[in-house]
């Protein structure tokens, strides 16, 4: 037998190497970013297009390479940070590896541009797939640019993994805000397409933050300061009426360099212990200092995770210095939710002082009462229109403005099911009886003609929700309520974004915009049946759903639009409904063209057969 054990040649090596450094284009960003970091440039220039799918270039103003280590810099393993093992464990620099511009160019056409403040004359390489294909001297400021072109070109594999821009987008926007947030002393431009996202002077961490996450953010944040033997914390919780269902406002640096650690999270969770609701996250942008050769950041290698020599010193450093800053600056005594959520919305709305109380006739309605074409059947319409004014009647607008009944226009939609709706009832279910009861403030229990029906309110009143949203999308026609006085929402630009992208859809299930900049959405009309103080909930909620799976295509558009806003809006379990709305719910949800299954296809309801109660009394 020969030997059959063979050295890889370097170019798959190196592609091998590249699956653990490059993901996504977003892998990119941070390796070069954190490159440009490492060379101590004070500005830095991010250019991508198509997401990085075509491009990812970096420009610094850095220290630069001389012609040979211009070359060597695309070699793996090398680099000029570390020179001995012991240099590990006193890390300054992000990089260390040497391992990033091998792998970059492996799988991408890269151009690398280089000059030091010293020479004359720069350097320019090109390489493709581990190839160099030309270098030469070069006329080029002082720093180094480097242009990461159609990533992943010989892996198609890879490439088709990719997912859409906007979720692309949404992961190179992370590492961005990680990497200015950690170095606010350092000018950041960000540009997608030739537009600009991001122009970051050089400010101090309070305006880093409010830069990036918006003006508005100014007013939410507390400063944590705290300095001990062992850690240096300094930067800002945000207060915890501003906490938010997601968590994409929270970021440990240790060193400078972003970090996940649930751990410490939960520090902070223990701090804010109380003063927040249910599956709400408070923000937090935090800069621990410490020892280098306390921690060991070579566990990962994305190195987004790092390992604390004395872990639990820290978590108690944290949380008490983080409960301190919530005391310290009034925080604390406020802690009446029930309260201060109607007292204080985390946003603004302009004017309000004067005659808010009217708007509260809103409350009072209940959001199901309008959604179903059979509405008029029952009690539900009547309460809703009790007492009606004047003025309340004029807070409707029909955006067709065809001035007559919109439940008329419903109906001329049909449903296949429609017919089905009365015959599978049991007999007895006449005017006046009771059918259905409601069992621990979740299930919907009614009899059939041929057993029992359990029906789960929440998964029911989501599918009723969503084929009415969709309707009215597709339709394009909705009821809107006016509101009395614009809201006034505060968001990111890229969250406005979305919002922007989705903004006609929205507008045919009855939200008017009145004003939409990057920083600032103004709302004058809501959905029929959405109260104002939902609003910001379903916007936010809308807005993570699209940020966890964007659709590519309109008609997926509209039906995340549609499952979100009915997630939202529908009757949460522990809820208890009157009989009257018991029936309206489960007559709507047999309207429905798949009554069956919830919009995330999970089933709505279960029956249970004579027979098969029989069979256990057996
Ligand atoms: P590492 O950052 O782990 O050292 P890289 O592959 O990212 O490895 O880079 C290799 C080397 O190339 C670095 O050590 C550095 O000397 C040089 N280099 C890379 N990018 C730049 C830059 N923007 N400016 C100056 N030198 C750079
Ligand atoms: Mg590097």
């Amino acid at each position: 037998m020969t030997d059959i054990i063979q050295l890889l040649p370097d170019h798959v090596a190196n592609q091998i190497a590249a699956g653990e450094v490059v993901q996504r284009p977003a892998s990119v960003v941070k390796e070069l970013l954190e490159n440009a970091i490492d060379a101590e440039a004070s500005e830095i220039k991010l250019i991508i297009k198509d997401a990085g799918k075509t491009l990812v270039q970096v420009i610094d103003n850095g220290k630069g390479m001389s012609v040979t280590d211009a070359r060597l810099s695309f070699e793996r393993h090398a680099t000029s940070k570390i020179k001995s093992a012991e240099d590990l464990f006193q890390l300054n620099t992000k990089g260390f590896r040497g391992e990033a511009l091998a792998s970059i160019a492996a799988i991408a056409h890269v151009e690398l541009k280089t000059k030091r403040p010293e020479d004359e004359l720069g350097t320019a390489i090109e390489i493709e797939g581990s190839t160099v294909k030309s270098q030469e001297v070069s006329v080029t400021p002082t720093g180094t640019s480097v242009a990461v072109k159609n990533l992943f070109f010989n892996i198609p594999a890879r490439r088709n993994f990719l997912k859409s821009d906007t979720v692309e987008l949404r992961h190179i926007t992370d590492e961005f805000h990680r990497v200015a947030l950690a170095h606010p002393n350092i000018a950041f431009a960000f540009y997608h397409n030739g537009s600009e996202l991001f122009n970051l002077p050089n400010e101090n961490y309070r305006q880093r933050v409010v830069h990036i996450f918006g003006n508005k953010t100014n007013e939410k944040l507390v400063p944590v300061e705290e300095e001990t033997e062992v850690l240096k914390i300094s930067g800002f919780v945000g207060k915890p009426e501003y906490s938010k269902k997601t968590r994409s406002e929270q970021f440990f640096f240790v060193n400078q360099r972003f970090i996940k650690s649930p751990y410490l999270n939960h520090a902070i969770s223990a701090a804010f212990e109380g003063l927040l609701k249910d599956s709400y996250h408070p923000s937090y942008f935090l800069n621990l200092t410490v020892d280098p050769k306390t921690i060991d950041i070579n566990i990962h290698p994305t190195k987004t995770e790092i390992k604390f020599d004395d872990e639990h010193t820290l978590y108690a450093i944290l949380r008490s210095a983080v409960k301190h800053s919530l005391g310290q600056f009034n925080i604390a005594p406020v802690l009446d939710f029930e309260h201060q959520s109607s007292l204080n919305t985390p946003y603004s709305y302009k004017d309000k002082a004067a005659s808010a109380p009217a708007i509260e006739v809103d409350r009072s309605f209940n959001p199901f009462a309008d959604d179903a074409p059979s509405t008029k059947q029952y009690g539900q319409q009547k309460n809703h229109k009790k007492a009606p004014t004047a003025s309340w009647e004029s807070l409707y607008v029909d955006l067709e403005s065809k001035g007559n009944n919109s439940n008329d226009d419903f109906s001329q939609v049909t449903f296949e099911s429609d017919a089905k709706t009365a015959s599978i009832f049991s007999d007895s279910s006449v005017e006046g009886t009771k059918t259905t009861f409601q069992l621990q403030q979740k299930y919907i229990v009614s009899t059939l003609k041929s057993g029992m029906l359990i029906i789960d309110q929440n998964r029911a009143h989501q599918r009723v929700l969503y084929e009415n949203f969709l309707k009215h999308i597709t339709i394009k026609e909705a009821t809107s309520q006016q509101l009395l006085f614009p809201l006034q929402l505060h968001f990111t630009p890229n969250e406005s974004n979305i919002i922007k992208n989705l903004k006609s859809d929205l507008e045919h299930t009855g939200f008017v915009f009145s004003g939409l900049t990057e920083e600032e959405i103004t709302i004058t009309g809501v959905p029929v049946g959405v109260p104002e103080s939902e609003v910001s909930i379903i916007l936010e909620q809308l807005i993570s759903d699209v940020e966890n799976d964007v659709p590519d295509t309109n008609f997926s558009t509209t039906d995340l639009l549609a499952k979100s806003m009915a997630k939202s809006l529908a009757i949460k379990n522990g809820q208890s409904l009157n009989s009257t709305e018991q029936e309206h719910l489960v007559n709507s949800l047999f309207a429905c063209k798949e009554p069956n299954v919830s919009p995330t296809n999970r089933p709505t309801f279960i029956t249970m057969k004579v027979d098969d109660i029989e069979k256990k009394f057996m």
